[in-house]
């Protein structure tokens, strides 16, 4: 089932997202629903954030980029066939020794609008899947880049946050286009 995203600067991106604790068969529902969500939007990641819900739980689906990166779950590296969509609950990232990348990127909940971020290029995430179980994921490149990303967004953390202020100086039209847009559609009764 397709879910309406949530859009800048609606209060709910701005929440930190409770602790999962019910693996159960509503969990697992809410990741095919945001995975098919994520697909359609042609995105890589979606957080819990963008469909309304402030809980510590998003998707990632890393298959249909063409950039490069790595990957190791549990020290081992599972086909992508395999692991994708990634369900993440409860993540806690740790950013490995490394250098640090810039790149252009995007949010479902910001149509449109690409800037450059800086993160760290190798990550540790300690995570539960939708049975609970607990995992351990190092990563780097684009992959790494979208759990950061993913994981600033179960924290009330947006990408504008982490782009340099002449960065987000430069896109300053457009978000506030983006807010006067979200405001209307907020006023407009439901059909
Ligand atoms: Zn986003």
């Amino acid at each position: 089932m397709l879910l309406p995203i949530v859009r800048f600067n609606q209060p709910v991106l701005r929440k930190k997202g409770a602790q999962v604790t019910a693996f159960n068969a509503a969990l697992r529902k809410l990741a095919d629903d945001m995975a098919e969500t994520m697909r359609t939007g042609d995105g890589i990641g979606l957080a819990a954030q963008q469909i309304g819900q402030a809980i510590q739980f998003c998707v990632i689906d890393m298959r249909p980029s063409d950039a490069e990166f790595d990957w190791e779950i549990d020290g081992r590296k599972p086909p992508l066939d395999l692991c994708m969509p990634l369900a993440i609950a409860n993540p806690k990232i740790t950013a490995l020794p490394g250098k640090e990348t810039t790149y252009e990127e995007g949010c479902l909940s910001f149509p449109g609008i690409h800037a450059d971020v800086v993160r760290p290029d190798t990550i540790r995430v300690e995570y539960q899947d939708l049975d609970g179980t607990a995992h351990t994921l190092v990563c780097t490149g684009l992959f790494s880049r979208c759990v950061q990303h993913e994981a600033d967004h179960l924290n009330g953390v947006l990408f504008i946050d982490r782009m340099a202020k002449r960065v987000v100086a430069e896109i300053k039209p457009e978000l506030k286009e983006l807010e006067k847009e979200t405001k209307a559609a907020a006023k407009k009764p439901a059909k």
